[in-house]
């Protein structure tokens, strides 16, 4: 007899071990729940770091992906196909950029603007080619967005860095000011950094900043991976503070929720710096149709009429939920834009609270087989990133189990 998943012993040495993995193996998803191998429920207000931005495997993303399977899978990024072309001109629609270069993951999406940003630079300003970045930024994983990220200890770990990163500080003018010289080429920061605590920049800070690029001539460039997409209830997190076009970034980047769980990213481009010639930027699997269908869906699916409002107004009730966790155990305070928040406990117990959530509920009498899967991008945050179209009645059950958990740990 084959062994039920449950019973099934899995090979864990095979992997490569890069993090900290609890032993919990998932088979199956939908919407706001994941299911692991023993067939334990999990709430999940994590949603692969904000990527599965429908849910799991909502219909559109499935029924697009099963459709362009059938269809085409990638005829080569050298030739056109349709998916990317009618991605590319949705993004514009609902934008204020007309170029855009798609990418796998959202590292290559920022080597993609960091390379676009040198380019114009070379091109435009004598060879200008720093890009001031900020502490505790986040940008990816590869070595020049490593070095472009502000995480501490990222400086040297695997020295020598990607030169041309000098650090400032978020939300001070001054510390930018500082930093201008001729060889700037552009300023890049994530409109609330997500990794460092979801740290949310003040809208007045980026009006100056974006003046103050303008100034010396600079590229501004916002990473939007993880605010993008709807997340913080406008499509990005830019028109927040940019009143027009012009206040705008010249460049952007987007991930995690552009693709609602399948890898797609995007280097996004006003006309003027849209400066790559032929042969300084490609790749194999980048644009291909397979991916961009989805990204079709996902895009069409938030520009709906009513989604977008929706998601701004469960982002204000999910405020609203976690300030009562403020006053009911004395915590710091709650923050972030839409549906990107963190609870600041204002001491440790983050990682302890998200382990009992995910492991010990299930004690309690209505969490029976039931767990909660929860973030601490911090030891004293815990980071919420639910699926844009979670229900109000699962903020409700997160917060009874947030609070059975605050109430284990505390
Ligand atoms: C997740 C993230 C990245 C990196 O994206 P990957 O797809 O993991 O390479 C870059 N910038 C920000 C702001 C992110 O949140």
């Amino acid at each position: 007899m084959t062994p039920t998943m449950a019973e099934q012993e899995f090979a864990f040495g095979n992997l490569m071990d890069i993090t900290e993995r609890p032993e919990i193996v998932f088979v199956k998803g939908h919407g706001s729940w994941l299911v692991d191998h023993r067939g334990k429920r999990y709430l999940d207000f994590v949603q692969g770091w904000a990527v599965t931005c429908l849910g799991h495997c909502p219909r559109v993303v499935t029924e697009a992906l099963a459709a362009q399977a059938g269809q085409l899978i990638t005829p080569s990024p050298a030739f056109y196909n349709e998916p990317s072309l009618r991605l590319a001109a949705l993004l514009a629609r609902h934008s204020c950029f007309s170029r855009f270069f798609f990418t796998n993951s959202g590292a290559e999406a920022n080597e993609g603007a960091i390379k676009l940003a040198r380019k114009w630079g070379r091109r435009v300003k004598s060879g200008a080619f720093e890009i001031i970045t900020f502490d505790h930024g986040f940008h990816g994983r590869t070595l020049a967005t490593m070095s472009a990220s502000g995480k501490p200890g990222w400086d040297t770990m695997f020295a020598p860095q990607v030169n041309g990163f000098p650090k400032a500080t978020l939300n001070d003018l001054a510390s930018v000011e500082a930093l201008i010289t001729d060889r700037t080429a552009a300023v890049m920061l994530e409109p609330v950094q997500g990794e460092a605590g979801v740290l949310p920049a003040r809208v007045e800070f980026l009006r100056e900043l974006r003046a103050l690029t303008t100034r010396h001539n600079c590229l501004l460039i916002a990473d939007e991976i993880q605010t993008g997409m709807g997340r913080t209830g406008k499509l990005f997190a830019y028109e927040h503070f940019a009143r027009s076009a012009d206040e705008a970034p010249d460049i952007m980047t987007l991930g995690k929720g552009l693709g609602g769980g399948v890898p797609l990213a995007a280097l996004c481009a006003k006309e003027s710096v849209s400066v790559f010639e032929h042969g300084e930027q490609g790749g194999t699997f980048n644009g291909s149709p397979l991916m961009t269908a989805v990204g079709c869906a996902v895009m069409e699916a938030m520009v709906a009429p009513g989604f977008l409002p929706q998601v701004a107004a469960t982002g204000v009730y999910l405020s609203e939920r976690l300030q009562e966790l403020v006053g009911e155990f004395g915590l710091s305070h709650e923050r972030g834009w839409g549906l990107l928040r963190a609870l600041d406990l204002g001491a440790p117990g983050a990682g302890p609270a998200t382990a009992y959530a995910r492991d010990q509920l299930e004690k309690h009498p209505g969490w029976e087989n039931t767990g909660l899967l929860l973030n601490a991008p911090r030891p004293d945050a815990l980071r919420f990133m639910p699926a844009l179209n979670v229900t109000r009645a699962e903020i409700d059950l997160m917060i009874e189990g947030a609070k059975l958990a605050l109430r284990a740990v505390l």
